[in-house]
């Protein structure tokens, strides 16, 4: 099986870049992040705080996290349930990186992931895929920009969907989430040391999708 890791702060445009490189090479696409999401989504449902780390060990055996693809959609499943629609919005994405500080959250996750990646082609976006998930994954892509860029980017992304958002407030998530992301104990987002840097800021969705081409037809 061909592996591809793509690893990077949040909104660096991992999961569109992701997605269409996917499609374009018949891979599977696997959004590693809807699955801490989704998990942070039932610690929020049922009351159960962040901080909590006692009552999130008792949790996580009920939770039940699957992945399923509908038109070569990734969904994930919670509990028997399709929480694609609820996910993406700043409070699951700021519980997911609070919560996946846990080991008990990672482990149950990163054993799904290695999953996927034994029985398919796949890329596979995340904080650890190329570091922790996939070590011997045939290419390793660390995708980045800078927080202001990254921030300016859900701004719109966020405003095209109606949602009402502040830029300064995004950008400040957004470096709270990379601190708290780089600087956990387990698994904490780094480049691993045979990944390729590229650097998104001064460029668009199709200049990144080239960059990322020419970076596997070397490998
Ligand atoms: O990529 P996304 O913003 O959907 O991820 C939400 C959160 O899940 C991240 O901020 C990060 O804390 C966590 N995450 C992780 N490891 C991954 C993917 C996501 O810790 N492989």
């Amino acid at each position: 099986m061909v592996n591809i890791a793509i690893d990077g702060p949040a909104g660096a445009g991992k999961s569109t870049i992701a997605k269409k490189l996917a499609k374009d090479l018949g891979y599977i696409y696997v959004d590693t992040g809807a699955m801490y999401r989704a998990m942070a989504y039932y610690f929020l449902k049922n009351g159960i705080a962040a901080e909590d780390e006692a009552a999130i060990t008792k949790a996580c055996p009920d939770v039940d996290v699957t992945i399923r693809y509908e038109n070569g959609e990734q969904q994930v499943i919670l509990n028997g349930e399709n929480v694609n629609g609820v996910i993406r919005n700043e409070e699951v994405g700021n519980m997911a990186s609070a919560t996946s500080i846990y080991p008990v959250v990672r482990t149950k996750l990163v054993e799904l992931q290695r999953q996927l990646a034994a029985k398919e082609n796949v890329i596979m976006d995340g904080r650890d895929i190329g570091t922790v998930v996939l070590p011997d994954a045939n290419v390793k892509i660390y995708l980045t920009a800078s927080a202001r860029v990254r921030a300016q980017r859900r701004f719109d992304e966020l405003t095209a969907k109606g949602q009402e958002c502040n830029l300064e407030e995004i950008e400040k998530d957004i470096i709270d989430r990379d601190y708290r992301d780089m600087h956990r104990e387990t698994s904490p987002l780094k480049q691993a040391e045979d990944a390729v840097l590229l650097d998104s800021s001064e460029l668009d969705i199709n200049g990144v999708v080239a960059a990322m081409k020419k970076i596997i037809e070397e490998a």
